[in-house]
């Protein structure tokens, strides 16, 4: 949300949106010092839950130096090294988006340093997963580094991004997955209803793109239309978009969500 407008928060509180989450990531351009990231934190922390509240949404948030700056390690130890001063700000729900973007040897050594930090302060752990001819091969290494550490609890870990070849494997292990859905390029709503056709709804979640490329934050509201229009149920379009989310991010002390009828009551 750090790239969008106000009036996305005033659209998605129209279709329903009550609560988000805002992993840190790439903001488009690599930023050159802790400080940056520092501001970016605040940003994170203050800024943008102040924003969401005008519409009456929750906001999130996860911290992280991402995989796309990762490959400065230098950079990656002193910001790693800073975010335990923002761990305790009420909408921190744990670390991530971390992961890998081209799979280098750097973004692997930040990774897992990574999954030390979130064991050691008991945070729960956001996974980005490559995009489109890294992904397989990105999401098998990162699978294999978290199930070489003995201090991860996989039902705290989200990995997203998954799709038709990534998302079994992922489930299998007991890992949560996510969907991120894109208005053309990579998983569409169709290739999403798709995919919970085809596996089930199990520790399954969607989300939407919103970044400062091409991508659309409604794309949720896409895909309960997507679904809605091949006949599934209410109760299992609910499941991805709402009680999943709720159950695996409920994990985390600072999350608390009412159910939306109740919210005035
Ligand atoms: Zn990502």
């Amino acid at each position: 949300m750090v790239s969008r407008t106000t009036d996305d928060y005033e659209t998605l509180a129209r279709m329903g949106c009550v609560a988000m989450s805002e992993p840190a990531f790439w903001a488009g351009f690599d930023r050159g010092t802790v400080d940056g990231f520092r501001d970016y934190f605040r940003q994170l922390t203050e800024v943008e839950p102040a924003r969401a509240a005008q519409f009456g949404i929750r906001h999130f948030t996860w911290l992280c130096i991402n995989a796309k700056e990762a490959e400065n390690v230098e950079l990656s130890r002193e910001v790693m090294a800073m975010i335990p001063e923002f761990l305790d700000c009420d909408n921190v729900l744990g670390i991530g988006e971390i992961g890998l973007n081209k799979n280098t040897p750097n973004e692997a050594t930040v990774f897992q340093e990574h999954l030390e930090l979130a064991v050691k302060f008991d945070q729960q752990i956001l996974i980005h997963t490559p995009h489109l001819e890294d992904k397989y091969q990105g999401t098998r290494m990162i699978l294999d580094m978290l199930g070489d550490h003995s201090g991860i609890d996989p039902g705290r870990v989200l990995v997203d991004h998954v799709e038709e070849h990534t998302v079994k494997e992922v489930i299998d292990r007991g890992y949560w997955a996510g969907m991120t859905l894109y208005p053309v390029t990579k998983c569409t709503p169709a290739r999403a209803a798709d995919i919970i056709e085809t596996i089930g709804a199990e520790r399954l979640c969607v989300n939407s793109a919103g970044d400062w490329g091409p991508s659309k934050p409604t794309a949720v509201p896409d895909l309960i239309m997507e679904m809605r229009k091949r006949g599934h149920a209410e109760t299992l379009i609910r499941k991805v978009v709402f009680d999943n989310p709720r159950e695996f991010f409920s994990q985390s002390k600072h999350f608390d969500l009412q159910e939306p009828s109740t919210r005035n009551a």
